[in-house]
């Protein structure tokens, strides 16, 4: 099966799903005249495009339509879930789906073969349910990991903030509306530097969180994003303009020679970062999972990340709460992998808080 790898713009796009409601929205709208030469498709719902999610065809253009591609909905179900890891709550989502392209993203797991984003245009709501969540919690009552002080929202569960800020203003909105709230404060993680965000004055409401993993490990998995040395070196630019920064360390791969790798990476943050992000810099670090439907997905245009992300040797299967047939690193494997990465942080850069692990 061919595979096509060469550069492309992140955007080129040519088909736009929309629904009716949605592209008559002014989001919508805005979305629509920033690619005017896009013909634009009806369909009943975003969830449901036949042309598009589960056609196995798909696989052989998989980074390509998420280039040529966007999918307009209106988000009838809007709920904070609460999480406790990446943060207190998950936001409804803005947008679900992504331009970039990494390997072993768990996005496309419930959306079949392709996975080009999916605007959701009312806005407006996706904030007004925040502000009454945000209302109703009150003070946060005791620090915990995700935040000493703030209700922690993470805005960007299942796509990429920064790369959504290329296509409409959603991003722009949430990160102006937490920035009234003073319990509160967005976070998302993202593999792409998008400058334009400097410009929206966070006010310390917004957490931004790089992520990181050796560029090697990149340059073979996170396609389509920002090179590693570059999310490093935007870090003090975010923490001037009012981010927050912190890392997001994820995925780990274990592969011959990873302690290496991100000994290295560990030691350039160190080197690069000046001393205000590292402050008040902290981390997550996150495992590697994978999933047997993606795996097969993957063989047909990446194959070579396969043989960093497939294991059996070294996973063991999990199904999940929806039925997916996922992997991580066996127990055991997985512990002592943690305790060494955890030996590099307090060794190359001590400085760096670690919030969670696993
Ligand atoms: S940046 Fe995040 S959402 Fe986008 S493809 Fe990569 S892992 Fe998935």
């Amino acid at each position: 099966m061919p595979t096509d790898r060469r550069p492309m713009p992140l955007f080129h796009v040519r088909e736009i799903f929309a629904e009716p409601a949605a592209a008559a929205s002014p989001r919508g709208r805005q979305v629509l005249e920033r690619f005017p030469g896009a013909r634009v498709v009806e369909v009943d719902s975003h969830w449901r495009i036949p042309h598009l999610h589960g056609n196995a065809g798909n696989v052989e253009r998989w980074a390509r339509i998420k280039s040529e591609v966007l999918v307009l909905g209106v988000k009838k179900t809007l709920a904070a879930r609460p999480n406790g890891r990446s943060a207190d709550w998950i936001a409804p989502s803005s947008a679900n789906g992504c331009a970039l392209a990494c390997a072993y993203c768990y996005v496309p797991r419930r959306k079949g073969y392709a996975n080009p984003i999916t605007v959701f245009t009312n806005i407006d709501r996706i904030v007004a349910h925040l502000a009454g969540h945000v209302r109703r919690q009150g003070r946060k009552p005791a620090p915990n990991q995700c935040d000493p002080t703030a209700w922690v929202y993470d805005i960007g569960e299942n796509n990429d903030c920064s790369v959504d800020a290329l296509i409409c203003d959603n991003t722009a909105d949430l990160v102006r509306a937490f920035r009234g709230w003073p319990t509160a404060k967005a976070s998302f993680a993202t593999k792409w530097v998008n400058r334009d965000l400097l410009a929206l004055d966070p006010r310390g409401r917004t957490r931004i969180r790089f992520s990181l993993m050796p560029p090697a490990d990149a340059r073979l998995l996170d396609v389509r994003t920002t090179p590693v040395p570059e999310r490093i070196a935007a870090a003090g630019d975010f923490l001037d303009a009012g981010y927050e920064v912190h890392f997001n360390l994820s995925p780990v791969v274990l592969r011959a020679g990873w302690q290496r790798d991100w000994a290295e990476l560990l030691h350039r943050m160190d080197d690069m970062l000046p001393a205000a992000v590292k402050a008040q810099a902290a981390a997550e670090i996150i495992m590697l999972t994978h999933n047997r439907e993606l795996h097969e997905v993957n063989l047909g245009w990446h194959p070579k990340a396969e043989e960093l992300l497939w294991r059996p040797a070294l996973q063991e299967a999990k199904t999940s709460g929806n039925g997916a047939r996922n992997v991580r690193y066996r127990a055991a494997g997985k512990a002592a992998a943690l305790a060494e990465l955890r030996g590099l942080i307090d060794r190359y850069a001590p400085w760096l808080r670690v919030r969670y692990a696993f």
